[in-house]
């Protein structure tokens, strides 16, 4: 069985973080292990407070892993400080050979921040050279290219931009977009492919770029090419929005349905 890796925060809902790459990982088939970063307390409403684990937590949990049971696809999501960042970013460096997708979580759906501003140019510079692939939403690539991204010709310039930034690859999700279709730009250094699909009106969004990111890594450890593993998570999440759109679990921003 193919293993997989999330390095991420605990979202105490079940809706995101660390709970919902979990779920997507055994809903694709492969072995989810995970590294917990941070544990937010939070429900479908925001978040409450959050907590960031020692170093010395984050660092023995991945060689642990490393040690014994190392994934054939990893992915991060929220890392929270500088610190957490620093301290992934030198074992990954001298231990991981597997495709990393790095989500660069920043904001939750409720708006709470889950990376502090010290820290965006910090995981730039220390881990965008280590990622297969970057998967930043429209608001996460405007802050990362420093531009406004307002149609298809800016998406495709801060593609260009963010991979210059060191990723080998960068996919830019236009999810956030009020269009029909939501559209997703993946580049590698030479082309930009489109991957489309409707767009689901829902206020069951909470967990949707967790989602994708763990499927995209799912496929890479099941041996897809990016451009397949890209195209299948985006129908993974897709499915999962659609399959989510009428649940009702809690008042505010629900989950996607596994
Ligand atoms: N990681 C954690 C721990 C979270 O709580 C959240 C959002 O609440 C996210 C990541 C990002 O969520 P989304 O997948 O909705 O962008």
């Amino acid at each position: 069985m193919k293993k997989t890796l999330t390095i991420a925060g605990s979202d105490s809902s079940g809706c995101a973080g660390i709970q919902a790459d979990i779920k997507t990982m055994g809903a694709l088939g492969v072995f989810g292990m995970s590294v917990i970063a941070a544990v937010t307390s939070q429900n479908t409403l925001g978040v409450t407070y959050i907590e960031e684990l020692s170093t010395k937590s984050i660092i023995t949990q991945i060689e642990a892993i490393y040690d014994d049971l190392a994934p054939d696809a990893l992915k991060s999501g929220m890392l929270f400080s500088k610190d957490i960042i620093e301290a992934v970013a030198d074992i990954l460096k001298a231990r991981n050979k597997s495709p990393y997708v790095l989500d660069p979580v920043m904001v939750a759906t409720s708006g709470a921040k889950l990376l502090k501003d010290d820290a965006i140019s910090y995981m730039v510079e220390k881990l965008f050279p280590l990622a297969y692939i970057v998967t930043p939403n429209i608001p996460e690539a405007e802050l990362l290219s420093g531009m406004k991204i307002e149609c298809q010709e800016h998406v495709d310039k801060a593609c260009r931009k963010i991979k210059d930034m060191g990723a080998q690859n960068v996919i830019i999700k236009g999810g956030h977009f009020n269009d029909k279709e939501s559209v997703d730009t993946l580049f590698d250094g030479e082309n930009h492919y489109e991957i489309s699909a409707v767009r689901v009106i829902t206020k069951n969004t909470h967990g949707t770029g967790c989602t994708y990111s763990s499927a995209i890594c799912s496929y890479l450890a099941l041996g897809f090419n990016l451009l397949d593993a890209v195209k299948y998570a985006k129908q993974y999440i897709t499915s999962a929005i659609i399959y989510g759109a009428e649940m009702n679990i809690g008042s505010g921003s629900g989950p996607v349905n596994h």
